[in-house]
């Protein structure tokens, strides 16, 4: 086998693995989520869309970008949260045309006992040392960001397509990334993944 040949077929049984670990990820991300919402009675998406209202987003648009859920769907989550009385819509104040939700006091009790994360997936982490995660978190976003290139996520808020996102601006040092909005040099692990801030980029910055 030529050297060519023996370099790509190693690439691709290293894919091959990568492909199958993260896998495995996704699977162990799923059974725990289901298990958290057997616990709490709540669809994975009833309680993502508990949290978020918690956290102030209120739009129903905004939410199912944010979850990643069609809008249809999402209607079907939040009617069933409408009749377990946790949440309810109102015509927003800046715009009579636009919907808002709001936690009741029920779903305000109900969503304090929510964990944004199942403890057993927050613990996978903590063997991690920082150096690690900071590698993690910038592998994730190029991933995250090649999978929106391919239209099979959106995840709109990240630096890694954000057009203030200038990467390897500052290489060499521990703060490689620079940010055009707040002009400040950042590093991996302060690479953000939904951020207030963001502006779609026209090209998606190479990192
Ligand atoms: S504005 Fe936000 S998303 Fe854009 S580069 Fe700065 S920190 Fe990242």
């Amino acid at each position: 086998m030529e050297d060519r040949d023996k370099g790509r077929h190693k690439d691709s049984d290293l894919e091959t693995k990568l492909l199958t670990g993260l896998a495995k990820i996704s699977l162990a991300f799923r059974a725990e989520e289901q298990k958290q919402s057997f616990e709490v009675r709540l669809s994975p998406t009833q309680a993502k869309a508990l949290l978020l209202v918690e956290d102030g987003i209120q739009s129903p648009s905004e939410i199912s970008k944010r979850i990643g859920v069609s809008r249809a769907s999402l209607s079907d989550s939040l009617t069933a949260l409408q009749d377990k009385g946790l949440l309810k819509k109102r015509r927003s104040p800046e715009d009579s045309r636009a919907t808002i939700l709001e936690l009741t006091a029920k779903g305000r009790r109900r969503s304090d006992g929510l964990a944004d994360w199942p403890t057993a997936l927050q613990e996978s982490l903590d063997d991690l040392n920082t150096e690690e995660k900071h590698m993690l978190l910038r592998v994730l976003s190029k991933i995250i960001a090649n999978l929106q290139d391919q239209g099979s996520v959106s995840v709109p808020r990240m630096c890694a397509n954000c057009r203030f996102f200038r990467p390897n601006a500052h290489a060499g040092s521990k703060k490689p990334h620079h940010c055009d909005y707040i002009n400040s040099a950042f590093s991996d692990g302060e690479l953000r993944l939904d951020c207030p801030e963001h502006e779609a980029a026209e090209m998606r910055p190479n990192f």
